[in-house]
């Protein structure tokens, strides 16, 4: 079979890899390109291949580098299955309308331009419409669940801890009798992070699809990054100012609000002049924590705690949540201390160009990123040190404090991309190395390559390459069972022994008489979908 790289091929956005088997074309991921003009461009392009032809498109996770061009592809006439997990689903639903809002923004601003020099209007990207459609497709599923999308096709999510609901993708594909396992890193997420799960390894690959975004460097730790925050609000309030922290709406902000959260409600001798407002300004992000509310159960064992403890811990008396344009206007009418945190979180657009207009110039106030700022984007702009940016118009100079807290990223630093490989069984027999600009990429590899000896290739947009098994010595007759079968099964079984042995123990819980409404019609969808999964595994035994 065949794989093309269509994106995230030698920079970090645009995420859209193309597999093609004899009977199947399947996509992983399809994001917007993101960053400067000419990148941007790039959106607008016609796909390397037809829409039409796609059956499968499997997504790693939410964000819009990797989902914004869905509402695209249906548009030129895909028709296919599109396959992720239920907050991931969650998620796009909220993202994919927000794009789309904005791409038609744009447009409109675009076409008043257009028309006042008497020439012809564009189309945006998409419409809400056509977001909204292309979610009609979508099928959602959980971590570790066996999928079996087709007769030649198996698919697992695995929690790749990079955003709520973000995966890792096993793929395992038939072809001439022979089955290729091909895996995606997705984006890695850091161990230790707040609110979600750390980032499951896995056992075997054929060939590995690798994320570089930081595989050339090494992060600090998230607890010194959080430190660092609560420094730069202590001596910025001291002298008058106002911290600006320009974040990604979904996964970064949940974890900024999670963290204060920590500080705020955990901390016996917080001084007076700290008890600030915290504001998050963005629509996005007020929809995004209301979807991670919703899918609480995917959270790590710390967060559930809190929630168990009856605190949210997207909640706490100085954190307000703004909504609504005018509110967002006043923000910068009263200069009193304060944290804004908005979007997005490279500023390519959003309210935050509004809040660093009105706030860059002043040296009293910081400005801190806390994610990774894309080449040609305003934040990388500003943070390589520029003294003057043009910001929606208006010439601003730039003499607040910049810093840039690496700690609180979302994606795997060199350490732990290699400690990830390192985990794997059976090694894969070549890493294609994607998602980071060339020179990450580059030392990435030749990490691998000395550590591991495995071949890697760093892969421009558009290659294509064969991949197939690597010939193997059989035996006349010898069947080869695929690995995963039986380890994982039998793996997965035990944990329904365990589980079920767990349940027993709480069984005069479940029989209370005191239990809500809700929780019978809760317990009543949960036993049919046992039921079911009991029924299908009698009969499959018995055959
Ligand atoms: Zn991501």
């Amino acid at each position: 079979m065949n794989i093309q790289f269509c994106g995230a091929a030698k920079m970090v956005t645009g995420s859209n890899i193309l597999l093609e088997t004899k009977k199947y074309n399947i996509l992983v991921d399809c994001g917007l390109f993101q960053g400067g003009r000419k990148i941007e461009a790039m959106n607008y392009e016609a796909f390397p291949y037809n829409p039409a032809e796609i059956d499968y498109l499997i997504l790693t996770h939410a964000h819009i580098d990797h989902s914004g061009r869905i509402p695209k592809l249906v548009k030129e006439g895909f028709r296919g299955r599109i396959l992720s997990t239920k907050a991931t689903y969650d998620l796009c639903s909220i993202m994919l309308l927000d794009s789309a809002k904005i791409q038609e923004a744009d447009v409109e601003w675009e076409n008043r331009k257009r028309q006042r020099a008497g020439r012809e209007p564009i189309e945006p990207l998409y419409t809400m419409e056509e977001a909204e459609f292309s979610l009609k497709f979508f099928e959602d599923y959980l971590y570790e669940q066996m999928i079996i999308v087709n007769e030649d096709i198996r698919l697992r999510f695995k929690d790749a801890g990079h955003v709520l609901g973000s995966a890792i993708v096993e793929l395992w594909i038939k072809e001439d009798g022979e089955t290729l396992k091909v895996v995606f890193s997705g984006d890695l997420g850091m161990p230790n992070r707040p609110i979600i799960n750390d980032p499951q390894y896995i056992d075997d690959a054929d060939y590995l699809i690798i994320e570089s975004t930081y595989g050339d460097s090494i992060h600090e730790g998230l607890g010194e990054s959080t430190g660092k925050l609560i420094d730069i609000i202590d001596r910025t309030v001291l002298r008058g100012g106002t911290v600006i922290i320009p974040s990604f709406a979904v996964g970064r902000t949940q974890e900024l609000i999670y963290e204060l959260n920590g500080y705020y409600e955990y901390n016996e001798d917080i001084e007076e002049h700290m008890k600030i407002p915290i504001y998050v300004d963005s629509p996005m992000a007020v929809e995004a924590t209301e979807a991670f509310q919703l899918n609480s159960s995917s959270f790590d064992e710390d967060a559930k705690k809190l929630i168990l403890k009856g605190d949210n811990p997207f909640t706490f008396p100085n954190l307000r949540y703004v909504k609504e344009q005018e509110e967002s206007m006043a923000l910068n009418k009263y200069k009193f201390p304060k944290v804004i945190i908005s979007s997005s979180g490279m500023a390519t657009g959003g309210r935050i160009r509004h809040h660093l207009k009105h706030n860059l110039w002043d040296e009293r106030n910081s400005l801190v990123f806390v994610g990774y700022q894309a080449e040609g984007t305003l934040g990388r702009i500003i943070l390589n040190g520029t003294k003057r940016v043009k910001i929606l118009g208006e010439e601003i100079l730039v003499k607040s404090e910049i810093y840039y807290l690496e700690g609180l990223s979302g994606h795997a630093d060199q350490i732990m991309l290699l400690d990830w490989i390192r985990k794997i069984k059976s090694k894969p027999q070549k890493i294609f190395i994607v998602h980071g600009e060339e020179e990450s990429a580059r030392k990435l590899s030749e990490e691998i390559e000395r550590e591991f000896n495995i071949e890697t290739i760093i892969p421009d947009i558009y290659d294509r390459y064969v991949i197939e098994k690597q010939a193997i010595e059989l035996s006349q007759g010898a069947k080869v069972e695929p690995a995963y079968l039986k380890r994982d099964i039998k793996a997965e079984l035990e944990n329904v022994y365990n589980q079920l042995e767990s349940l027993d123990a709480r069984r005069d819980r479940l029989m209370d008489p005191k239990l809500l409404e809700e929780e019978y019609d809760m317990l009543k969808n949960l036993l049919i979908d046992l039921q079911q999964s009991l029924m299908d595994l009698n009969i499959m035994v018995g055959r």
